[in-house]
C-alpha cells in the first residue's frame, strides 16, 4: 500500500516535472523563432528607411496612386530601375519580396515577379486592407497569391497623404533554413492550413504545395519541405510518419493552438513541438514543428524513474527485514503466520491472536480454555523411524486434531512436537470433554508409518484475574508437566 502511495506521488511529481519541461521547451522554441523574426524585422526597417522611404520614391508612389494606366506603367518602370539593385542585394540576405502596393490596394510592382501587377489585393490580403485603414506598420505570416511568407509592411506617405505601401518579407523557407542552421538540436517542419491555400494561392501556383499525408488538412510548401528534409538530421519522412502513428495528432491539430508531447519510439524519447503561426489578424494559419531527441527529457525521466526504483527497493528491503527474525545468531528465518511444516499457526501468530482474545474476553463475560499437548516419547519415533517419518507423524497429527476443533478455536505449533489450542467461549468442562476425545482419537489413529502414538495434555481455563497470556499458557504447561509425570496419555487440569 505504501509502495503504491509513494509510487503515485512520484508519478504525479514526474508528470508535473514533465509538464513543466514541455512548457519551458515550448517557450524556448517560441523565443528562438521569435528572436530570428525580430532580427529580420529590424533589418526590414533598415531596408525601408534606407532604400524606400525617400522623397523621390514617396513622390513616385503618390503620382502612381493618382495617375492613369500609362503614367503608372512609366512610373513602375522607373521604380524598378531605381530599386533593382537594392532588391538584388536584399535577396542575398534572405529577403524574398519587395512588393509595392498603391493606395487602393492594387499590386503595383512585385520585384520577385515584375510581370504580375495591377491585381487588387484588398480582398485577398488582409494586411493590405488593414494598412489602408490603419496606416501603420504591420507584420505577420501571410499566405499570398504566389508565395507565403513572414511579412513586414510599411505604409508610404507623401506630404502626409497615404499613397500606398511596401512589403519587405522573408519566405518561410528562409526562416526554416536560418533557424535550422542556428539550432541543430531539432528538425524543423512547416505546415500550412489547407483552407488558406485553397482560398488564396493563384490556381496555377497551387502545385507549389503538397498535401501532408501525416497532418490531415495541412499542406507542405514544397520548397520549405525540401529545406526541412535537407537540414533534418533526426527525422526523415518515414520516421515522421512512424512517430505520429497512433497519436491523437489529428485532434491536437484541430485545437489550432501550441502543443507538444513526448513519445517513445524504439526505446528513445522524442519531443514534438507545434508552434501555432498566426496571420496578420492573429488567426491560426500554420504550424512550425520542431522534432527533437532531447537528452534532458531522458534525464528527467531517468531521475524520477531511478527515484521510483530506489523507493521501491527501500520499501522492499524494509518489508523483508521486518519479516526476517534472527533466531540463532547465524540463522535467519522468515517469520510468517504459519508453521512451515504443519501449515497451522506458528507460535508468534498464536501469541498475537491469544493476546487479542484475552483483551476481548476481559471486557466481556466470556471465557476460554488453553490446551497444551506434547507427543509421548517422540524421540523414540525419530530414533526408530527417522526424522522424515517423524515429520509425517507431526503433519498427520495436526490434520487429525484440526478436524476435531471448531473454526473459532486457535490451533498452533508451540514448538517441536508440542502444540497449543485456545478454545474460544469454552469453559474447562467443555475443554476436558474435547481433550479426552482428541486423546482417544490420537491413541486409536493409524498413522501411515507407525502403529500408534499417544499425547499428554494440560488444560487451564482463564480467570478474570489473569492479565498476561504468558501466565495462562504457563499454567496449562504446568498441567502438561503433571500429565507427563503421572504416566502420560492423560488429560490434566491445572
Ligand atoms: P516426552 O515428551 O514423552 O517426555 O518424550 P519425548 O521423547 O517426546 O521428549 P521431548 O519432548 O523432550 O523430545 C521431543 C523430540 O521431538 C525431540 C526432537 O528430536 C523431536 N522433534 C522436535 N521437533 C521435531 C520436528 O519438527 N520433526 C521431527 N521429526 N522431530 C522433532
Ligand atoms: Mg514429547
Ligand atoms: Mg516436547
Amino acid at each position: 500500500g505504501l509502495g503504491i502511495y509513494i509510487g503515485v506521488l512520484i508519478y504525479k511529481e514526474n508528470t508535473k516535472q514533465q509538464d513543466l519541461y514541455l512548457e519551458t521547451e515550448l517557450e524556448s522554441f517560441t523565443s528562438k523563432i521569435n528572436s530570428i523574426l525580430a532580427t529580420y524585422e529590424v533589418f526590414s526597417k533598415y531596408i525601408f528607411e534606407e532604400t524606400v522611404n525617400k522623397p523621390q520614391i514617396n513622390y513616385l508612389m503618390y503620382k502612381a496612386s493618382f495617375g492613369n494606366d500609362n503614367e503608372k506603367s512609366k512610373l513602375r518602370q522607373e521604380l524598378y530601375l531605381q530599386l533593382k539593385n537594392n532588391y538584388k542585394n536584399i535577396t542575398k540576405y534572405n529577403f524574398r519580396q519587395l512588393h509595392f502596393h498603391l493606395a487602393n490596394g492594387d499590386s503595383f510592382l512585385r520585384f520577385h515577379s515584375p510581370e504580375n501587377f495591377g491585381d487588387n489585393l484588398l480582398s485577398i490580403r488582409d494586411s493590405i486592407r488593414r494598412l489602408k485603414e490603419e496606416k501603420r506598420f504591420i507584420k505577420g505570416f501571410e499566405e499570398g497569391r504566389i508565395y507565403n511568407g513572414y511579412r513586414f509592411m510599411y505604409p508610404i506617405f507623401y506630404q502626409k497623404n497615404y499613397v500606398g505601401s511596401v512589403e519587405v518579407s522573408i519566405s518561410m523557407q528562409t526562416l526554416v533554413e536560418v533557424v535550422s542552421d542556428l539550432y541543430n538540436e531539432f528538425d524543423l517542419f512547416f505546415i500550412i492550413d489547407g483552407d488558406v491555400i485553397n482560398k488564396i494561392v493563384f490556381s496555377d501556383k497551387i502545385n507549389n504545395y503538397t498535401k501532408s499525408p501525416i497532418f490531415n488538412g495541412y499542406y507542405f510548401d514544397k520548397e520549405v519541405k525540401e529545406i526541412s528534409i535537407t537540414k533534418a538530421h533526426i527525422f526523415n519522412d518515414k520516421k515522421l510518419e512512424e512517430f505520429f502513428k497512433n497519436t491523437d495528432i489529428e485532434k491536437k491539430l484541430q485545437t489550432k493552438e501550441n502543443f507538444s508531447f513526448v513519445k517513445n519510439m524504439g526505446g528513445k524519447y522524442y519531443l514534438a513541438q507545434f508552434l501555432s503561426i498566426k496571420n496578420i489578424n492573429n488567426k491560426h494559419v500554420a504550424y512550425m514543428i520542431s522534432m527533437s531527441y532531447p537528452e534532458q527529457y531522458r534525464n528527467i525521466f531517468n531521475k524520477y524513474f531511478s527515484i521510483f526504483i530506489l523507493v521501491i527497493f527501500i520499501i522492499t528491503i524494509s518489508i523483508i527485514s521486518s519479516l526476517i527474525y534472527i533466531k540463532d545468531k547465524n540463522k535467519l528465518k522468515i517469520l510468517s503466520n504459519t508453521d512451515y511444516l504443519t501449515k497451522i499457526f506458528n507460535r508468534v501468530r498464536f501469541m498475537e491472536i491469544a493476546s487479542y482474545e484475552l483483551s476481548r474476553v476481559e471486557r466481556s463475560s466470556s471465557t476460554f480454555t488453553v490446551i497444551i499437548f506434547d507427543i509421548d516419547f517422540f524421540k523414540k519415533i525419530n530414533d526408530n523411524y527417522g526424522h522424515n517419518i517423524g515429520d509425517t507423524v507431526l503433519i498427520e497429527l495436526c490434520n487429525l486434531v484440526s478436524k476435531n476443533l471448531r473454526k473459532t478455536d486457535i490451533f498452533a505449533r508451540w514448538g517441536g512436537e508440542e502444540f497449543i489450542c485456545l478454545l474460544t467461549d469454552t469453559n474447562i468442562r467443555g475443554a476436558y470433554i474435547l481433550s479426552e476425545k482428541i486423546r482417544k482419537k490420537v491413541e486409536s489413529f493409524k498413522f501411515s508409518h507407525i502403529e500408534k502414538i499417544t499425547i499428554s495434555l494440560g488444560l487451564y481455563q482463564m480467570k478474570k484475574t489473569d492479565t498476561f497470556i504468558e501466565d495462562i499458557i504457563d499454567k496449562a504447561d504446568k498441567a502438561l508437566y503433571l500429565s507427563k509425570n503421572s504416566g502420560r496419555n492423560k488429560v490434566v487440569i491445572y
